[in-house]
């Protein structure tokens, strides 16, 4: 068996499973933060398995979702505008004001580029040197680096016509705010594996120091999520809370200081809106003023502005674990994977998608 096979086997997942059921007295609430792991937990049955009494959440993990419907409208603003727009292909989908979306401005002519690497948004602009290109930056920790690098690159080599909007957003302020709403009542945080392998685990230790909660950086694999589960478990019958690094194989306590040095010396934090979150002080990345001229911001004179959120879509309470999706009225009727109503439903890591593909 492989090293990796082993986190899959059933026999091990087991007995993990039994300690858990025999050793956890009272309800566990625990949040997981990464649409990686939200699939996991759904797709390997994990969910299904649990003991009553352990309350799954399923937090803003997903990097399409928590991105607010005021940034979503400025993707569409900018689609109107005389621009190309190179996107991942996962936001064309996400609906905006008036259910637009990045496919439907494509649809009326709008020129949106899919790629499948910010580098090929640079050679775009190189193609096409009469023309802009913007690069949509949405997502974590994870994707900041390598779009930094991106922006390097256009620098130095004087791509003039290449710039990012950047709606980056950092994990640790989001889990302060989590952690701190007493609405939620979060009692252990299951950390992103991804996230964790560019930040590394100090950045989350707050969370055991000023708020008293548990969190483990786990992996995907079935064994890695409930050996953090049992962690959970054996910390609160100690009454101890600590920040455990269980997925060690990946991720190293002081994470990748290359990355991390590649995202500081292009980004710089910033207030940020999260969809049903609001805004959180230092959550985002905006570009440090010696990018200003690849910032598309201030490219194309940009302002995010109030827009109406989607119409009966519960997203945003979704996205904070305070509802799970089936409890949105339009989850599986008049909103599903084929159909989407909400960014929850449209990506593959979202919490409605995996929940309708996987539901138990
Ligand atoms: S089921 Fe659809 S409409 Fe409801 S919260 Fe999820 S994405 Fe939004």
């Amino acid at each position: 068996m492989s090293l990796l096979d082993s986190f899959k086997d059933p026999h091990l997942c087991q007995a993990v499973l039994e300690r858990i059921h025999a050793e956890l007295h009272g309800e566990l609430r625990f949040m997981e933060v990464c649409g990686t792991h939200t699939v996991s937990i759904f797709r390997s049955g994990v969910r299904s398995l649990l003991p009553e009494n352990v309350v799954h959440l399923s937090g803003p993990g997903c990097p399409v979702c928590v991105t607010h419907d005021s940034e979503v409208a400025l993707f569409l603003e900018l689609a109107g505008k005389n621009a190309i727009i190179a996107t991942f292909g996962d936001l064309m989908r996400v609906p905006g004001p008036e259910k637009r979306t990045l496919k439907t401005a494509q649809a009326e002519g709008a020129r949106v580029r899919i790629v499948y690497s910010p580098f090929e948004a640079i050679k775009l602009a190189q193609d096409n040197p009469n023309d802009k290109v913007v690069f949509l930056g949405v997502g974590f920790e994870t994707t900041a680096p390598a779009i930094a690098a991106t922006l390097k690159t256009a620098r130095e080599e004087g791509v003039h016509n290449f710039s990012v909007l950047s709606f980056h957003k950092l994990v640790p302020p989001a889990l302060h705010a989590l952690a701190a709403d007493p609405e939620l009542q979060v009692q252990a945080f299951l950390l992103p594996g991804h996230v964790s392998a560019i930040i590394g685990v100090e950045p989350y230790r707050f969370l055991a120091q000023q708020h008293g909660i548990p969190a483990v950086v786990a992996g995907f694999e079935p064994l890695d999520i409930l050996q953090a589960l049992h962690l959970f478990v054996t910390m609160r019958n100690k009454g101890q809370a600590e920040v455990i690094n269980a997925y060690t194989r990946v991720v190293a306590d002081a994470g990748n200081t290359k990355a991390m040095a590649m995202l500081n010396e292009v980004f710089m934090p910033a207030d940020a809106l999260w969809r049903g979150i609001g805004l959180i002080p230092g959550s985002g990345l905006v570009l440090r003023p010696e990018y200003a001229a690849h910032d598309a911001m201030q490219v194309f004179d940009l302002t995010l502005r109030d827009v109406p959120q989607i119409k009966g879509c519960q997203c945003g309470d979704v996205l904070k674990g305070k509802i799970s999706p089936d409890q949105c009225v339009l989850f599986g009727k008049a909103c599903t994977p084929a159909a989407p109503v909400g960014p929850c439903m449209v990506s593959t890591e979202g919490s409605c998608a995996a929940y309708f593909k996987y539901r138990v």
